[in-house]
């Protein structure tokens, strides 16, 4: 639950590393296309002798330009799974707490566990971390306060809704996060997955939450899938695959739900 806590402090930071990332990105790119443009004049005046520098000009840029990406990469790149059998019920109901203090008075965390779950293959971390973030993307869609919904259930994907969702056929545990919200128009949910896309303001949004939690999802072999309507509310769901085999039954049993903090 810590490491959720930290993870999300964590993404606030990489928010305002990666602002200033693009802005240092940007001015390299802006050195870049000034060198060029600056050879296109000598070459209409036939001054071919100054290439020279402004080639060392444009690569130089290019190489920090490169060396930008390559930390921007290398940082992506620390989200290392550790997929093991969980059990979504308990990893819920034991962040509910945690949820409620974060997203704070005005909204109310129920939950709604599936009676028997099936075990899912997942890293509990970053599925903490995925849960967090939603629920504060649902806290932020409803301003006025209201309750978000967070639900267990099976899902038995068949190979005709595997077809139009995307996604493998098979069994998966679904954990969704429900708001009675502003929702997102169909721009906004066509757009929700990439990185740096936030409609908040400044300072408020980092736009990585959904595309974190998208490529979690992908990496899993699950798949996540956002449902809403603009005045009535949003749904995410994640879709993560069934544990079978060794490791399931050691799982602690089902909590019985629903339950409420209030
Ligand atoms: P951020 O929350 O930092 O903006 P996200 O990637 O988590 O980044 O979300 C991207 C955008 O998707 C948000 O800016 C918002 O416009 C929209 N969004 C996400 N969740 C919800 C929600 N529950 N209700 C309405 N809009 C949402």
């Amino acid at each position: 639950m810590q490491n959720a806590l930290r993870q999300s402090q964590k993404m606030e930071a990489v928010g305002q590393l990666t602002g200033g990332l693009a802005h240092d990105f940007n001015n390299l790119l802006a050195g870049i296309s000034g060198a060029l443009q600056l050879m296109q004049m000598r070459m209409q005046q036939g001054r071919y002798n100054e290439f020279e520098r402004y080639i060392a000009t444009a690569l130089g840029a290019s190489k920090r330009a490169a060396a930008l990406t390559h930390r921007l990469l290398a940082f992506s790149r620390q989200q290392t799974l550790m997929p093991k059998p969980t059990n979504v019920n308990r990893l819920v109901t034991d962040m509910q707490e945690l949820v409620q203090r974060t997203v704070g008075p005005a909204v109310r965390i129920e939950v709604v566990c599936v009676a028997d779950a099936w075990p899912a293959l997942v890293d509990a971390s970053q599925l903490e971390n995925a849960l967090l973030n939603l629920c504060i993307n649902a806290r932020d869609a409803m301003p006025d306060g209201g309750a978000i919904t967070v639900e267990t259930a099976n899902k038995w994907i068949d190979e005709r809704v595997a077809r139009q969702q995307n996604m493998a056929e098979g069994q998966y545990l679904a954990l969704s996060v429900s708001d009675t919200g502003v929702g997102m128009a169909p721009d906004v949910v066509a757009r929700a997955f990439e990185p740096f896309f936030t409609t908040k303001p400044i300072g408020q949004g980092t736009g990585l939450g959904l595309s974190m939690i998208y490529g979690f999802a992908q990496q899993s072999g699950g798949q996540v899938r956002i449902y809403s309507e603009v005045g009535q509310g949003t749904t995410v769901s994640i879709y993560l695959p069934r544990h079978y085999g060794a490791g399931a039954t050691e799982l602690e049993p089902d909590v019985a739900a629903p339950t409420a903090l209030t």
